[in-house]
């Protein structure tokens, strides 16, 4: 994998992915981000152009791409709930049929695949925190579905992949991530209430906010990430057996547990004066009740753990909005 070091991140200009291009190209790796801009944005990686190390590829990954990389990222997929339910067709397209195009590139080339995958594929999960062994509680046609089940199959495929062919495949499931770079319009909980909170309008709390997630700091997600690609495979493959793992796929995200009442205090605490106030709206569809990650497994072979807590991430994050919003 050292050889060469080209790396495509698909999602490139994503909120993660193009996290993910900025710490590839400070690793030495010539870097291609790759991106249909549906959800990404090219504001993301501006602070790229001009760098002969990087270019910028616009490609929807539903479709067949070639290219010379030796680490191929997998990042391209919306993964807000009101972004993925927007085309729900093209959501489960891109998740399976982009990992089936990375897939089966990957293993032409004889490359890494690195898979982002989610918390998701546990579902509303009935065991608590969640550990990489739990099979998850899956609602197959729901409204959730199209992005659950579709990262879920794209799981599926690679980890066959992997059995198959050899393919040097490795994933993560992010739990929920925040910070710089994520779209102000996306609709998710952190953005929906920072962005009210600095206009003056009510905080939006979907049912009764006593339900729970996990929130992560983007650099904390990168730093796992960046781990994990850099491991000669050797390591990971020894590690999976020691543990009876069939494949690799490592739980990344803070086990820091919030019920969204208290994240909506958190940002009223960090925006003080703005005059908003929280107003409870209906609970969407198949809301998961609760949400904390078991990190021992990520935490052991990579030696990581998260470092920025919500009470750092969250101002951070504010005064990123600040900057751009206002
Ligand atoms: N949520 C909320 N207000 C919002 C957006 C989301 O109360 O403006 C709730 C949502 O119902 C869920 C949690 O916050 O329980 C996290 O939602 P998000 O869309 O960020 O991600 P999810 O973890 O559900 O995929």
């Amino acid at each position: 994998m050292e050889n060469g070091r080209k790396a495509l991140v698909t999602g490139g200009a994503g909120f993660l992915g193009s996290h993910l291009v900025r710490a590839l190209l400070a690793d030495g790796w010539q870097v291609a981000a790759m991106d249909s801009l549906l959800t990404g944005n090219t504001d993301n990686i501006d602070e790229f152009a001009g760098n002969p190390s990087f270019e910028f590829i616009k490609h929807d990954v539903t479709e067949p791409y070639d290219g010379p990389w030796n680490l191929i990222a997998n990042l391209a997929c919306p993964a807000s709930p009101p972004r993925y339910q927007a085309d729900p067709v093209h959501t489960w397209e891109t998740s399976v049929l982009g990992a089936l195009n990375a897939a089966r590139l990957a293993r032409k080339n004889g490359a890494t695949l690195f898979h982002a995958s989610t918390s998701e594929v546990y579902g509303d999960p009935e065991i608590h925190p969640q550990t990489e062994s739990y099979w998850g509680h899956v609602n197959c046609n729901g409204v959730r579905s199209c992005y659950d089940e579709g990262k879920r199959a794209a799981e599926t495929l690679l980890a066959d992949f992997r059995r198959q062919y050899g393919l040097d495949v490795r994933m993560v499931r992010f739990f929920n991530t925040y910070g710089p770079a994520m779209d102000p319009e996306d609709g998710r909980v952190v953005t929906n209430m920072i962005i009210a909170a600095l206009r003056g309008r009510d905080i939006p709390v979907y049912g009764d906010g006593t339900q729970t997630r996990s929130f992560q700091y983007a650099s904390d997600a990168i730093e796992a990430v960046m781990r994990l690609i850099r491991k000669p495979r050797e390591e990971i493959d020894a590690f999976c057996a020691a543990k009876k793992l069939s494949v690799p796929v490592f739980n990344i995200g803070n086990p820091g547990e919030f019920t969204i009442n208290e994240l909506a205090d958190l940002v009223l605490r960090e925006i003080p004066g703005t005059g908003s106030k929280t107003v409870n709206m209906p609970l969407p569809g198949d809301d998961p009740k609760r949400r904390r990650p078991d990190i021992s497994l990520a935490g052991e072979l990579l030696g990581w753990k998260p470092v920025v807590p919500l009470s750092e991430g969250l101002p951070r994050t504010i005064e990123y909005f600040k900057a751009k919003c206002l």
